[in-house]
C-alpha cells in the first residue's frame, strides 16, 4: 500500500492499488494481540500484493521498518516493522536502497542492513544472513535466548 490517508491510518499507496482502503492491510491495534493472530488476518490477502505494479513504491512510502508499521505492505507481512512474513517471489531490491555506514564490510554492516530492512550495500553483502523471524521469538517466549557472536 502506498500513500497514507489521513482518514484511514496507516493505509497505503494510491487507489489504484488492489489493497487500497482494506483494513486487512493496515491492520488495527485491536484486531491482534499476537504475531500469530497477525498472520491470520493477513495471510489470506497477502496474494494480492503478487500482481500489483507497485510493490517498491509501496515499500518505499510506507517505510514499514522506520515506522513500525503492522499489516501488508510490499508483498510482505509487517510485525512492529519487522518482516515475518513474504511472497516467494518478493525481491530485496524492493527494500529502500542500503544507507552505507562506517561497519560496512563487516558482519556488522551487514546486520545493520538488515534491521533497518534496507538492501545490502555490495561490501556487505557477502556477509548476509537472514536474521531470525519475529515469530519464531513469540514461539519461544519464556525460554532464555543466546545470542551467539558472528565469526567472519
Ligand atoms: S504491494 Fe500490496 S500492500 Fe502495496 S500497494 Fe500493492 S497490493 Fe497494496
Ligand atoms: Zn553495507
Amino acid at each position: 500500500m502506498t500513500g497514507s490517508r489521513t482518514t484511514l491510518p496507516g493505509t497505503h499507496v494510491t487507489d489504484h492499488a488492489p489493497c487500497f482502503g482494506d483494513p486487512d492491510f493496515a491492520v488495527a491495534d485491536d484486531r491482534w494481540k499476537s504475531g500469530e493472530d497477525l498472520v491470520a488476518i493477513c495471510k489470506p490477502v497477502l496474494y494480492v500484493c503478487g500482481g500489483c505494479p507497485y510493490r517498491a513504491a509501496c515499500i518505499r512510502q510506507v517505510a514499514p521498518a522506520k515506522s513500525g508499521f503492522t499489516g501488508i505492505c510490499g508483498g510482505r507481512i509487517w510485525l512492529n516493522g519487522a518482516i515475518v512474513q513474504a511472497l516467494p517471489d518478493t525481491k530485496p531490491s524492493e527494500l529502500p536502497p542500503p544507507v552505507i555506514r562506517k561497519s560496512c564490510g563487516t558482519a556488522a554492516g551487514s546486520r545493520a542492513h538488515r534491521r533497518a530492512v534496507e538492501q545490502q550495500c555490495p561490501r556487505c553483502e557477502p556477509f548476509y544472513r537472514p536474521g531470525p523471524n519475529p515469530l519464531d521469538e513469540e514461539d519461544q517466549e519464556g525460554t532464555q535466548q543466546l545470542e551467539l557472536p558472528d565469526f567472519p
